[in-house]
C-alpha cells in the first residue's frame, strides 16, 4: 500500500513537471493530489520531489518559470514567485 502510494505520488510529480509549461494549474492540482495520497497512506513526500512544490500555496515549482533557484553557501534557496514563500534545502554530499 505505501509502496503503491509512493509510486503514485513520483508519477503525478513526473506529470505534474510535463503538464506545467501548458497548463500549470493542473500541474499544481498533481501536486495537491499527490499530497494527498501521501496523507492518506501516511507516507511523506520523498525528499527530491519536497522541492518541487511550494510549502505555502502548495504550487508546483518549475525553476526558471515559477520559481527562483539561488545557491548561497551549503544551501540551495527556492523562492516561489506565485507567493513569495522562500525555502531553504542543505546541500546534501
Ligand atoms: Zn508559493
Amino acid at each position: 500500500m505505501k509502496r503503491e502510494a509512493l509510486q503514485e505520488i513520483k508519477r503525478l510529480f513526473s506529470l505534474a513537471e510535463k503538464v506545467f509549461d501548458e497548463n500549470p494549474e493542473r500541474a499544481h492540482r498533481y501536486v495537491y493530489i499527490a499530497r494527498r495520497i501521501g496523507m492518506k497512506a501516511n507516507v511523506s513526500i520523498p525528499r527530491e520531489l519536497r522541492r518541487k512544490f511550494c510549502r505555502k500555496c502548495l504550487h508546483f515549482l518549475k525553476p526558471g518559470k515559477n520559481c527562483q533557484v539561488r545557491i548561497h553557501k551549503h544551501r540551495v534557496i527556492y523562492k516561489c514567485l506565485d507567493c513569495g514563500n522562500v525555502m531553504r534545502f542543505v546541500v546534501r554530499r
